[in-house]
């Protein structure tokens, strides 16, 4: 196994840690996940499964939400700790979330509770070509767009 990068290791653990608190009668697979931001802050979340199966959001969402909840922008390491017998990948649809906001180098860390077995991957290689805001024209021209927050009052506008 390649060596966790050091900005994951403390992510796995904070994910680790609330693993216990995940949402998973459905599926019985519970998932944590820790971004670490660009202040180092760590924002964890868990799968949330709903009766309606459809609308189960995902612990690798549900941190990036609360990321950009918390402020953070600039995902550093993305981990994931679940109970599966081996470490899970982001889901499609997750990798596409992170990607707005994390660039194709950001590792993505996953452990798997029951084995303790740990596998990294770069986003790049998760998602390869991946569509991000620089496709979109006139959202702000690319990177920018990434970091989008509201003007303040009486702020220059655009
Ligand atoms: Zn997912």
């Amino acid at each position: 196994m390649e060596a966790v990068p050091p900005e994951c290791v403390e992510a796995l653990r904070e994910a680790e840690k609330r693993l216990v608190n995940s949402y998973a009668p459905y599926s019985g697979v519970h998932v944590a996940a820790a971004v670490v931001d660009e202040e180092g802050r760590i924002h964890v979340g868990v799968n949330v499964e709903n009766a309606s199966l459809g609308l189960t959001i995902c612990a690798e969402r549900a941190a990036i939400a609360a990321m950009v909840a918390a402020g953070g922008r600039r995902p550093r390491c993305v981990a994931i700790v679940s109970d599966a017998p081996q470490p899970l990948p982001p889901c499609g649809a997750c990798r596409q979330v992170i990607a707005e906001f994390a660039g194709p180098d950001t590792p993505i860390a996953s452990r798997s509770a029951a084995t303790g077995e740990t596998r990294l991957w770069t986003l790049g290689e998760l998602l390869p070509h991946a569509f991000t805001p620089r496709h979109i024209s006139g959202s702000g021209g690319g990177e920018e767009a990434g970091l989008s927050r509201p003007r303040p009052p009486g702020g220059r506008g655009g």
